[in-house]
């Protein structure tokens, strides 16, 4: 018989210690959580490689009493909560008491800390489970919490720790969170002693500046507007602002961050005729619902929750934010500011005012909205808006759309299946004759007693990641561009694009680091001469989660050349004649070419097929 045993407290905190702080950005989680619900109005947060080495989060907020400071580091310790019945009315952001006691017990933590009504502070230093003495220290109002050495008891939890830098990721996003979901909150955040995002406590417009740039601001339009009893404020991007991923997407509902699909997916579908496939847009919203409409999970890390009606959220914001996308009336007393009319001179970066550089921005003039409707309605712009629809007709407006919007994907589902079907095995030693182009987009041959289809573009590509694949030195073949190209990223990215600089220059193309967040590209393989850098970069980016996880150096390499391949090749019809010799004579060489992605370089329509067409043979 198995004995049941009750587990020491040291035992006990170490299990808890898994689930609160999995890894670095759950602490920065957790302690900035803990500043913000102590009151602080500035908040210092400070990380050295990636928080693996330290972490430190300095508040003004109203501190811990020296008489409580053994009591945060016990396991169930909050000031937050006492009974039962304060669960149900909780508005901090944390109530579980085992944050401090957790992360005291894998690192080595120092808490100093004096309120307002305290001459002096006070400190503890804790390692694993061994608390020292408190002692007095010299202190300003709040709280200094500096841990160090994470996982130094735990190996195997520090063996799943990822580079130093994809965790500096994580906790940079978080960062970015904290400061657009707390506009009313000076943020400093430092990685390696650098500052990265500075936020001054000055409201939403100044926190969006801090995290995105001024630059974007100029890309989004300020939304806010009242519908349905759904509150919907914050920042959309303009119609051809788009972004390779969602890294750009931010929501926080009721004043927390969260992820959820009925309100991404209503706002994907707003945008759905302004965005090409693997495009995704610009947000950062605050949206407000009464909480009976809600049922947030009571686990304070989950990011989803759930709606008492989603129809009536998807609804909201839909019809909202596609208002203001597609330009109706209504629009005008939803958008509130237009920063393209607002900003005249957007304040410049040093690195910005080299004028003969390129800049990897989407500048793209789509068509513009015309808002200068002569309706009075114009000088309601400020006034918070209370639409009066028909609530069925908009419905059904609204699962039409859905509707639409699914059977259009199905139907491209549908023809990439019967693309893969059509696909035919080609023997080599037929003769193969050259008849012509069609449609600008296919040359046709003679192929032994049939007729072969091929992709132009598709071959195109396939020439050039093999050439690119074969060379080991391209330095010989190398291109100086007449005007460098510089890539303008944000932080998530540019630690991304840092990690795999390397494949990048093994492709021939020089990269190098230009300033804040922002690469130089100055000269490309001659093969790549033609490429479209910023659809090279968009490509990247786009793939950034299943790039970053891959490890093998051969098949990074491999994807970043399809990448630069895809981005290298002639779009429309811009092949010349001698450029088809060229093709013709690789597609010679092996007829079941398949383009970098797998596509289908030719397909073989066999004479018998043909001939079925016409009822010559049955
Ligand atoms: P919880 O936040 O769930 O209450 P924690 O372990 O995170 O539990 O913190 C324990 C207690 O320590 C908090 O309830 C609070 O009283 C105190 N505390 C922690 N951090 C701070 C801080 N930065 N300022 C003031 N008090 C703090
Ligand atoms: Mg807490």
């Amino acid at each position: 018989m198995k004995e049941i045993n009750i587990l020491s407290s040291k035992v006990f905190n170490r299990i808890a210690a898994g689930e609160v702080v999995e890894r670095p950005a759950s602490v920065v989680k957790e302690l900035v959580e803990n500043s913000i619900d102590a009151g602080a109005k500035e908040i210092v947060v400070s990380i050295i490689n990636g928080g693996i080495t330290s972490i430190s989060v300095i508040d003004d907020g109203f501190g811990i009493a020296k008489s409580q400071l053994h009591k945060a580091l016990l396991p169930h310790a909050t000031s937050k909560i006492s009974k039962v019945e304060d669960l149900d009315c909780i508005s901090t952001l944390g109530f579980r008491g085992e944050a401090l006691a957790s992360i005291a017990s894998v690192s080595k933590i120092t808490i100093k800390s004096k309120p307002n009504d305290q001459d002096f502070g006070a400190q503890i230093y804790a390692e694993g489970e061994n608390k020292g003495e408190i002692t007095d220290c010299a202190a300003t109002k709040g709280t200094e919490i500096i841990v160090n050495n994470l996982f130094f008891n735990t190996p195997v939890r520090a063996k799943f720790l990822k580079s130093e830098r994809s965790e500096e990721g994580e906790i940079t996003q978080i960062m970015a969170r904290f400061i657009l979901g707390h506009p009313e909150i000076a943020f400093k955040y430092l990685a390696n002693n650098n500052v990265v995002f500075q936020s001054f406590g000055e409201g939403i417009e100044s926190a969006f500046v801090s995290v995105y740039g001024v630059k974007t601001l100029k890309d989004c339009f300020f939304v806010n507007a009242d519908k349905n009893g759904v509150s919907i404020n914050g920042y959309i991007g303009k119609q051809y602002f788009s972004k390779p991923n969602r890294t750009y997407q931010t929501i926080f509902l009721n004043g927390r961050y969260i992820v959820d699909g009925t309100i991404s997916s209503a706002i994907t579908n707003a945008y759905s005729s302004y965005l090409m496939k693997r495009q995704y847009p610009f947000y950062v919203l605050n949206i407000n619902v009464p909480n009976e409409f809600v049922d947030v999970n009571v686990h304070p890390n989950k990011t989803q929750v759930r709606f008492m009606n989603n129809q009536v959220v998807y609804g909201a914001i839909y019809s909202v934010i596609s208002k203001v996308l597609d330009g109706q009336k209504e629009a005008l007393s939803i958008i509130t500011s237009d920063k393209t009319v607002e900003i005249e001179k957007p304040f410049i970066k040093p690195s910005e005012n080299t004028s003969d550089i390129v800049r990897h921005n989407n500048e793209n003039p789509f068509a513009k909205l015309d808002f200068n409707d002569s309706t009075p309605a114009i000088s309601h712009t400020n006034i918070k808006p209370e639409i009066k629809e028909d609530k069925t007709s908009e419905a059904n407006d609204i699962f039409l759309e859905n509707k639409a919007f699914i059977e259009q994907l199905e139907k491209q589902k549908q023809a990439e299946r019967e693309l893969k079907n059509s696909q035919t095995e080609i023997a080599i030693d037929e003769k193969l004759t050259y008849i012509g182009q069609g449609l600008k987009t296919f040359l046709i041959y003679e192929l032994g007693k049939d007729l072969l289809f091929v992709d132009q573009h598709a071959l195109h590509e396939r020439m050039l990641f093999d050439k690119l694949m074969a060379k080991n030195n391209l330095s010989d073949t190398c291109q100086p561009l007449l005007v460098p190209y510089i890539v303008d990223l944000n932080a998530i990215e540019y630690n991304f694009i840092l990690d795999k600089i390397w494949a990048i220059k093994e492709l021939g193309i020089d990269i190098e680091e230009f300033g804040d967040n922002s690469f130089k590209i100055s000269s490309l393989p001659i093969y790549l001469a033609d490429m479209n850098l910023k659809k090279f970069f968009d490509q990247i980016l786009i793939d950034i989660n299943s790039l970053k996880n891959i490890t093998a150096k051969d098949l990074l390499k491999e994807k970043i050349a399809q990448k630069a391949c895809k981005s290298a090749i002639k779009s429309g019809d811009s092949v010349t004649e001698s450029e088809i010799e060229v093709l013709t004579d690789y597609i010679k060489k092996d007829l079941g070419l398949k383009c970098p992605h797998g596509r289908p370089v030719a397909i073989r329509i066999t004479r018998t097929e043909i001939d079925k067409w016409f009822k010559r043979i049955v």
